[in-house]
């Protein structure tokens, strides 16, 4: 049987940060990955924003990851050549009503230690963005986006020059951690048993199914799960808009917000659609819903301009109605046994957050 220190399983953004991370403070790491690439999953079915941390309570690992993995991520796609740009965004309130919710979304984002939003006035926001309708506004210069591929790939590169390996196809079906320390035993064309010193379930939207399956951990410690589906809306041509606008965030999400990609094509989403399987598909029928809520921020929008895009899927640890729950990352402090961290409910901002959650878990995993 094979006998490694760290085995990481999943290689989404969050798994290869991970595995970058450990194997930089000298883990031997293997990555087992279900799919045939890495990133195949929730890390290329987002919106590459990278957060300013406005709006996530106070002390959450939401708040803190999300303000400290911005400025690394920053740093990162500077020294790594990971196209990005800080091209800023508006959060805008589309009627007065919503302007006491639009102050409260700035006094959360400097309790956060984002120090440097501006409120502006619908007619400074016009000046900005003269295709926008709001009557107030929040700019918020922190926010980006990135190329997440690429940003995948120089983790990887990262990790592979440290001496991790990434082994796709390789779809972990249990793991048995009683009697100290782990058998990991993987499926696919080529079954194997690993012996492993510490296992980092990174698994995204399979984490919690994968976590009931781990004999030696109590299944008290697993949390109920949801999927909530994000449809993203395309729109052929350019946009008249260099900023990244959102809307007031709603009881599951950030709101149908548009966000540009680094060649500057527009996308407008996520919504918020709660499933019950795995299912990327999105239904035409949606579009309806879109045109009303762009149309409240860019009422010019045309007829016939949105082109359904694709998908991606929330995992998420509070149902319809509930509360949004903060990342859930255990380690043996919490669920008792060692060398075991699971990652769960990695939803937005994981992207952003995911060289700060790296550095967490290595903080949390332990190797004897
Ligand atoms: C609609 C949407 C929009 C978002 N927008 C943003 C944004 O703009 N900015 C931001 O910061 N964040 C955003 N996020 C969040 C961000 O995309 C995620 O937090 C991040 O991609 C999670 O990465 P991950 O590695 O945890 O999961 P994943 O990318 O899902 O990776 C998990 C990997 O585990 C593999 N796997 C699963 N089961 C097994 C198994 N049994 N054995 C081996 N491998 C397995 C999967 O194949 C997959 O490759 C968004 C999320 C969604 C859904």
């Amino acid at each position: 049987m094979d006998q490694i220190e760290c085995v990481v399983i999943g290689a989404g953004v969050v798994g290869l940060a991970v595995a970058r991370a450990l194997a930089a403070r000298g883990r031997e790491v293997i990555v087992l990955e279900a799919a045939e690439a890495i990133g195949t999953s929730t890390s290329s079915r987002n919106s590459e924003v990278i957060h300013a941390g406005l709006y996530y309570p106070r002390g959450s690992l939401k708040a803190t990851l999300c303000v400290r993995g911005r400025e690394m991520l920053y740093e990162y796609c500077a020294s790594h050549n990971v196209t990005h740009a800080r091209c800023g965004k508006l959060l805008v309130a589309t009627a007065a009503n919503q302007i006491p919710q639009l102050e409260a979304i700035r006094a959360r984002g400097k309790e956060n230690g984002v120090f440097d939003l501006t409120r502006i006035s619908g007619s400074e926001a016009l000046a900005l963005e003269p295709a926008l309708e709001c009557v107030a506004a929040v700019y918020s210069p922190q926010t980006g986006i990135v190329d997440s591929h690429q940003l995948m790939l120089a983790l990887q590169g990262d990790a592979e020059r440290d001496g991790a390996v990434i082994a796709l196809k390789s779809p972990v079906e249990s793991i048995d951690a009683l009697g100290g320390g782990f058998t990991v035993r993987t499926g696919g064309d080529a079954p194997i048993d690993i012996r492993a010193t510490c296992v980092i379930n990174s698994a995204g939207l399979y984490a919690t199914k994968l976590a009931k399956r781990i004999r030696g951990l109590d299944a008290r410690h697993v949390p109920p799960f949801y999927l909530a589906r994000g449809n993203y809306f395309s729109v052929s041509g350019r946009v008249p808009f260099s900023r990244l606008i959102y809307p007031m965030p709603n009881d599951a999400g950030l709101g149908v917000h548009l966000t540009l990609d680094l060649g500057g094509q527009a996308r407008f989403g996520p919504d918020v659609e709660w499933i019950d399987a795995v299912d990327y598909d999105v239904d035409p029928r949606r579009a309806d819903s879109f045109y009303a809520q762009i149309r409240t921020y860019w009422p010019a929008l045309p007829d016939g301009a949105l082109q359904p895009a694709y998908a991606g899927i929330r995992p998420k640890l509070s149902g319809p109605g509930e509360p949004a729950a903060d990342f859930m990352i255990q380690g043996a402090a919490s669920h008792g046994v060692r060398g075991l961290v699971n990652l769960f409910g990695i939803e937005s901002p994981g992207l952003t957050a995911s060289l700060a959650i790296a550095q967490r878990v290595c903080e949390m995993a332990s190797f004897d």
